[in-house]
């Protein structure tokens, strides 16, 4: 071999040495990407393992079990879980609050856990005293929370994810709505800049129109992230219902609240609230326009 034969021939194998470590390097940021990112695979798994519990009906073995693994999956993404309890109407509050740090929270986001008792809207009037799977009615909401707890980056604004338990019994002897996010309020004090509720977002026909006692502020903030990244067909700039939901205790207290919800579900409230009526697109979409409201 010649000298010169030589050099290209080390040449030719620095470039080969240089391209495999560019490779590598470039799949490596790959995968930071992909790390912060909303999953709705993910989140769509989280609505079938709920369900897969069963009825998460306060007291029952489901509630339980939905506890116990929201919170292994909170903590295995790095954040701290505490459990508010307290008592109202006589039932027992296990609401779960999840935190990164002991900062003051600047955003809450807030769902309901718990499933309807009883599926007093089913067309079949043998199944209205049946528990309400609750697939898109509190396990959609769930999946969103949960996917953002692994997917945004640790150094945002201070943000609690709030698991609210007993929002869904209202009209029920000896019950009524939202009584975890009233005992919330109540004992919690806190003054965030924005509290946003997601319920009822998974639906695969999702349209979501502004909730008329949200905050407009707020309320247009979402609205215009959600337009700028072409989910303007999901979240529909006009005013549709005025809901009774868990962001209700907070506007009382003057806390500006948002609810993020569908109510144009014809499977509310009854036994076909089934994880097939709940799509990972519509999940996506919502779980898109939270993360990047939060983190720019
Ligand atoms: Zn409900």
């Amino acid at each position: 071999m010649t000298k010169r034969s030589a050099i290209l021939y080390l040449l030719l194998i620095f470039a080969l040495l240089a391209l495999v470590a560019g490779w590598y390097i470039a799949s490596f940021l790959n995968r930071e990407v992909d790390s912060v990112s909303f999953d709705s695979s993910r989140a769509y798994a989280d609505v079938q393992t709920q369900v897969s519990f069963g009825t998460r009906m306060p007291g029952s073995a489901g509630h339980a079990q939905a506890r116990e693994w929201m919170r292994a999956e909170l903590e295995s993404a790095g954040w701290d879980v505490q459990v508010h309890e307290s008592e109202k109407m006589g039932h027992p509050i296990f609401n779960i609050i999840a935190k990164r740090n002991d900062e003051p929270p600047q955003i809450i986001l807030g769902a309901h856990y718990d499933t309807r008792t009883i599926a007093d809207n089913d067309p079949d009037p043998a199944k209205r005293t049946e528990p309400v799977p609750g697939a898109n009615d509190g396990a959609s909401g769930v999946a969103v929370l949960l996917e953002l707890a692994r997917s945004l980056p640790s150094d945002t604004t201070p943000v609690w994810l709030v698991f609210f338990d007993a929002e869904d019994n209202g009209h029920i002897e000896g019950w009524d709505w939202i009584l975890g996010s009233r005992a919330f309020v109540e004992e919690i004090k806190i003054a965030p800049r924005a509290v946003v509720i997601v319920d009822m977002i998974g639906d695969a026909d999702l349209n979501i129109y502004l909730e008329k006692n949200s905050n407009a502020t707020i309320r247009a903030e979402i609205w215009n992230t959600a337009a700028a990244l072409g989910h303007g067909d999901v979240f529909i700039n006009e005013e549709k219902f005025s809901m009774l939901d868990d962001h209700t205790p907070f506007n009382e207290a003057n806390i500006p609240a948002v609810d993020i919800i569908d109510f144009d579900y014809p499977y509310w409230h009854t036994t076909q609230d089934t994880p097939d009526k709940v799509s990972p697109q519509s999940l996506q979409a919502v779980g898109d326009t939270l993360w990047h409201w939060i983190v720019e």
